[in-house]
């Protein structure tokens, strides 16, 4: 007969010994233990010491510093002391120029990984000061015993919220609202939302801020649009921040990690900010998509723009265009702009902001960029440069394949996410040779980056 099964021990008992060797794709160490590999939050490369075992997820073991015997000489003092908590910024206590290179190098190795190119990104450009850059804020909203109420970042992986009382890299108008729906929370008895009961009212509060004008708007979402103080607690609010210009109410009754529902209530202002960017005004709502940190985002369209070359001649194509920044940037350079964004809302606010800044040469569409540049190709439009800034999850076959059917010049593809952009070049290379790479550090102290690839139509001439 056989003995008992003995269960293999989830965690190691004993605190173990590690070296970090690098830094994962999340921003962790990537430490190595006579256990074998641990990720570790807060933990550089060059840095050795003791590690405990924290959690195990899909099979990768994830760990915490107990104690450093060797300390990188880029380890800083960190602004924030509660950035380990948070999670929020797993770069704080790294130096800024170690982040620089971390992520250029991080760009190349995703090219030599995925898209098995050789290929040297630029250096990656970061800002001068490298803090208090987001203009769009979201915070899930908690209650503590005394019936107070807190506001911070789901800890990683989870739905606890990490309370945050100013956070180092958001405008600091939004730490202001947020005291004051905090205070105004508690005297209106409003109910923060609990995910995991469903139970509740206040969700999420979000904030965005224009950067060169004196705007706010700040968006309630509920969880229903039953909400019987509204009118006096959008008073007090106001009362209380006289800078917000607009508040909306979006309501999301879904049980969805998604943070905004379908439908929006204007309670105060005109319902959207606006915003200057490369000297062209933007009209923004609540729902439409306008890049977080507006400082790199010039140099980032700079970049761009910059890197398809423009006369004044050409047709540019600016797929995922959001509220249509990126083609009316280029519309000053081009003889005329094509622009395809899915959600309705950002095409609404596309057609206003060109309008406004008297653009006539942008025509603006509301649909998938895919379906679009597929109907491009069939007819054999003509089209000179490609600009594709899709979401995190990249673009996707049928789009590039239209791409290479269609033949522009040139693509530049501006992207978030260096994997999903290093396999999508890779498709692309069967009609197009990488050009060049430049990473913009769009989000100092967190793990992303932000790329502008161009790519030119392989013999062509230009
Ligand atoms: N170029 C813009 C927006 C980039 S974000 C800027 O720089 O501000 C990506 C945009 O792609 C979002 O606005 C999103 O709504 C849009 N999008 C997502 N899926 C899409 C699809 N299948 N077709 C067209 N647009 C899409």
């Amino acid at each position: 007969m056989k003995g008992p099964t003995r269960r293999k021990p989830v965690a190691p008992a004993a605190p173990l010994k590690g070296t970090c060797v690098d830094l994962s794709y999340e921003g962790k160490g990537v430490v190595k233990t006579e256990d074998g590999i641990y990720f570790v939050p807060g933990m550089f490369p060059g840095e050795s010491g003791e590690i405990e075992f924290a959690y195990r997820r899909t099979g990768v073991a994830f760990g915490k510093v107990r104690k450093l015997d060797v300390v990188s000489k880029d380890r800083v003092e960190p602004r924030c002391k509660i950035c380990s908590a948070c999670g929020g910024c797993c770069f704080q206590q790294y130096a800024y120029e170690a982040q620089l290179r971390h992520k250029t190098a991080l760009v190349k190795e995703q090219f030599r990984k995925v898209a098995k190119t050789e290929i040297d990104p630029l250096p990656c450009i970061g800002m001068d000061n490298p803090y208090f850059y987001r203009n769009k804020i979201q915070m899930p909203f908690g209650k503590d015993k005394k019936g107070n109420l807190y506001c911070g970042f789901y800890k990683e992986g989870t739905h606890v919220i990490v309370p945050v009382n100013t956070c180092y890299i958001e405008d600091e108008r939004a730490k202001l609202v947020l005291e004051a729906v905090k205070k105004l929370g508690k005297s209106f008895r409003i109910e923060p939302y609990q995910e995991d009961a469903g139970y509740g009212f206040l969700r999420h509060v979000l904030i965005r801020c224009a950067k060169h004008k004196d705007e706010v708007m700040v968006v309630l979402v509920t969880a229903s649009d039953n909400f019987p103080s509204r009118s006096n607690f959008v008073k007090a609010l106001i009362k209380e921040c006289p800078f917000i210009t607009t508040v909306v109410q979006n309501v999301n009754s879904r049980h969805t990690n998604v943070i905004l529902g379908e439908f929006e209530r204007v309670l105060y202002g005109p319902g959207f900010i606006e915003d200057i960017l490369c000297g062209i005004r933007f009209r923004i709502s609540a729902k439409s998509f306008y890049q977080v940190n507006p400082i790199m985002t010039e140099t980032l369209y700079g970049k761009a723009i910059e890197a398809a070359g423009l006369t004044g001649t050409e047709t540019v194509f600016d797929a995922y265009s959001g509220i249509g920044t990126i083609g009316m940037v280029a519309s000053k350079h081009c003889k005329n702009v094509i622009s395809v964004e899915i959600v309705k809302e950002a095409v609404a606010d596309a057609r206003k902001n060109a309008k406004a800044n008297h653009i006539e040469n942008v025509s603006f569409y509301c649909g998938d960029a895919s379906s679009f540049m597929v109907q491009m190709a069939e007819k054999k439009q003509n089209v000179d440069v490609v600009f594709l800034d899709p979401p995190r999850k990249g673009s996707d076959e049928r789009c590039l394949n239209a791409i290479c059917k269609l033949k522009p010049q040139k693509v530049v593809y501006v992207s978030c996410d260096p994997s999903t952009l290093a396999r999508d070049v890779a498709y692309l290379k069967k009609s197009y040779d990488l050009i060049s790479v430049q990473p913009v550090d769009m989000f100092p102290h967190t793990q992303h980056v932000e790329t502008v690839a161009m790519l030119r139509l392989k013999d062509s001439k230009k």
